[in-house]
């Protein structure tokens, strides 16, 4: 069994295919999905996938990259995360590449997402993106990990450093691979998913974008999260076998999910 820990099946091009998407896991053995909040506005559609489908879990947040959409508030996110299919708070975190400028709001969102998580007790969903430095030093000011008395979460579709993965795990976190490690440029990314213990990794789809090889441009979806496993598993010289039940089991366990 797979889990695509991340993942956007409300946004209308997949939440229209919903029937073919579920049909797929399942031919793929993907268990369970993550559909991750990236706006106030789309929330209720996000909760309400959670609520239809038993194997459909969610989050709350909103994403860095959205500039002009409601700003939640800690009390906001901390009520919104209270139901038992709201497993995580995010996607939050810092996008200095697709954002540019003073970027003073993003960092404060950010803050309120680890505030959150840390009232909540529900683990963040992190995006960072050519903004590594303020990320860490911030999860660091904010408690955010279990180091800190927090808790910690997932730094998700990770392209950064084996240092900052480093960083990331020191403070108990996650770190996510997502179809990008399968892409023949992916040197780099691919040497860290070789150093990252398998008991700290994650798998992702961030459908409906950055689908992994063979269908890389096409749209993504959740059932193609297992060529990533079997990607890492080649990557690593193990059984296939052993990547899903491993990342599986981290993901329950991160996510307090009882499967
Ligand atoms: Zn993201
Ligand atoms: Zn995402």
């Amino acid at each position: 069994m797979f889990i695509d820990s991340h993942c956007h099946i409300n946004f209308p091009e997949l939440a229209a295919r919903m029937p073919e998407i579920l049909a797929k896991m399942a031919d793929n053995k993907v268990t369970h999905a993550l559909c991750v909040s990236v706006d106030l506005p789309d929330f209720p559609q996000v909760l309400a996938l959670a609520h239809e489908y038993p194997h459909i879990y969610a989050s709350v947040g909103v994403h860095p990259d959205y500039e002009d959409t409601p700003e939640p508030s800690v009390e906001q996110l901390v009520e919104l995360s209270n139901d038992p299919k709201i497993i995580a708070i995010g996607e939050t975190g810092l996008d200095y590449f697709r954002l540019q400028g003073d970027l003073e709001w993003q960092r404060e969102r950010f803050r309120t997402h680890i505030k959150a998580s840390r009232i909540t007790r529900k683990p963040l969903i992190i995006h960072t993106r050519s903004a590594s430095e303020d990320t860490i030093r911030i999860m660091r000011e904010e408690g955010a990990g279990t180091e800190a008395g927090g808790v910690a979460g997932v730094m998700h579709c990770f392209t950064e450093s084996l240092e900052v993965a480093r960083a990331a795990i020191d403070l108990g976190f996650y770190i996510s691979f997502s179809g990008i490690v399968t892409f023949k440029s992916a040197k780099d990314l691919q040497a860290v998913a070789l150093e990252v213990p398998l008991e700290r990794i994650l798998i992702e789809t961030d459908s409906p974008y950055l689908a992994p090889m063979p269908h890389r441009g096409k749209m993504n979806e959740p059932g193609f999260v297992a060529h990533v496993g079997e990607y890492i598993a080649k990557l690593k010289g193990i059984p296939v076998e052993q990547v899903a039940e491993q990342t599986s089991a981290n993901f329950f366990k991160l996510f307090n999910v009882v499967a």
